[in-house]
């Protein structure tokens, strides 16, 4: 039988095994957890909104296991020279390999910005983002300390704008819990380039602005970090500003292993691949989702996000049974749908289809989309299980 291994449970890994199970083709999927997670909405987590039961699926919820054999493992080497994975446990051979395993940070170089900064990646650093804010809010109690109650996100793109319109909402009740003096808590959020959100257009950008301005959310554009030390940003202009809480969600690269294993790499580390989403070094790996560089119509990599590596995940496993099958494989063709930014549990900014819209509007579409990518997952079944916290806010 062909052996076809797929590596990573994220929005392409699943989406491809969804697809393979429905197409009656058996896999081996290998994550790390034993779940999948909703990385596009981990700031509702670190951001207090709900708890972690919300933001993941069980995999055996979504796979069927007399199709998909589970492998709870971390992938530590490709050699794809001889169609094997190295596994922390064990090691794995393959016929054809999904590569989707995601993304790594992107630190610019900044000197002390991994050491000190805390990411939003995964349901882990989420819920210690979450509770590393909560426990300063205690501590102030104890010191006093009011750099305790300030917050550094660097970065202003859909994670970082996201994660401060949570927070915005969240220390307020914080403030009320702990007795803490509302002056004393701020959010600052640092962005290199002129503008918040490049994704979206001016007058988006705008209104995003106003509302987290409004909630209290100091945005600083046009500001560079250059060095980060234990509780302190260093600015470009010279200025340092003291804070217990950093975040960086600047920016991202593709999975190291890629590079690593000799595979032709962007410069952010994303390998390249053929129309047909295969790597340009080996025919019989796939690489999806922010680890793949598929160059769009205007000659560009495709931006890395969500939507782009669940249509890649459902893309590949159509090819995969069409290789399966000895017919024709199809090009990717990727369909944007839009870019929908939460500020906050009810309002947002976006395009839907090539549509604006804003505030409540929105917030209620964010929503949805929710409800539609269960649907996707495991259907009304899927929708049912999780409705309840999705929709009883
Ligand atoms: C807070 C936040 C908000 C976002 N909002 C949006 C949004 O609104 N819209 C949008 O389109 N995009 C959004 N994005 C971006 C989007 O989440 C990513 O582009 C998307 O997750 C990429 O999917 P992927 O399948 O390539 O990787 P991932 O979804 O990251 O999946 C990778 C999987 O591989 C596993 N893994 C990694 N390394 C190993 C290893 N060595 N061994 C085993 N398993 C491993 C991980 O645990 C994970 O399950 C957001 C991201 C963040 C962080």
């Amino acid at each position: 039988m062909t052996k076809i291994v797929v590596l990573g449970a994220g929005y392409a890994g699943i989406a491809c095994g969804v697809r393979l199970q429905k197409l009656d083709i058996p896999f081996t999927l290998i994550n790390k957890h034993r779940y999948h997670y909703f990385t596009t909405l981990l700031h509702e987590l670190a951001g207090g909104r709900n708890d972690a039961e919300e933001y993941y699926v069980d995999l055996e919820d979504v796979l069927n296991e007399d199709q998909a054999t589970i492998i709870q493992d971390v992938v530590t080497a490709l050699r794809p020279q001889e169609n094997k994975i190295i596994t922390e446990k064990s090691e794995y051979e393959y016929d054809y390999l999904v590569f989707a395993l995601g993304n790594a940070p992107e630190f610019f170089g900044i000197p002390g910005l991994k050491e000190h900064a805390l990411l939003l990646r995964s349901l882990d650093t989420a819920k210690e983002i979450r509770e590393h804010v909560e426990e300063q809010f205690l501590l102030y109690n104890q010191d006093q300390d009011s750099t305790r109650l300030r917050i550094i996100v660097g970065g202003a793109g859909l994670t970082g704008i996201e994660l401060v319109g949570e927070l915005a909402e969240w220390l307020p009740q914080l403030t009320a819990a702990y007795r803490v003096p509302s002056h004393q808590v701020e959010v600052i959020n640092i962005e290199a380039a002129p503008v918040i959100l490049p994704m979206l257009d001016k007058s988006l950008q705008e209104t995003a602005m106003n509302v987290l301005t409004k909630k209290g959310i100091k945005i600083r554009t046009g500001e560079k970090i250059t060095r980060v030390g234990e509780h302190v940003v260093e600015l470009a202009s010279g200025e340092t500003i003291e804070a217990k809480t950093i975040i960086w969600t600047g920016g991202v690269r593709a999975n190291p292993l890629l590079a690593e294993a000799g595979f032709e790499t962007d410069p952010r580390g994303r390998a390249k691949v053929n129309e047909y989403l295969q790597s340009v070094d080996y025919e019989n790996v796939f690489v999806l989702g922010d680890s793949s560089c598929f160059i769009g119509p205007d000659g560009k990599p495709l931006p890395p996000t969500g939507q782009l590596a669940s249509q890649m995940g459902e893309h590949c496993a159509k090819n995969l049974n069409a290789l399966l099958r000895h017919q024709e494989l199809r090009p990717f063709e990727f369909h944007y749908m839009g870019t929908l930014a939460s500020l906050g549990s009810e309002v947002g900014v976006g395009n839907i289809k090539g549509f604006k819209t804003s505030g409540v509007p929105a917030g209620f579409l964010k929503e949805m989309t929710k409800v539609k990518y269960l649907y996707n997952l495991g259907g009304l079944r899927m929708v049912a299980k999780k409705r309840g916290q999705f929709m009883h806010r």
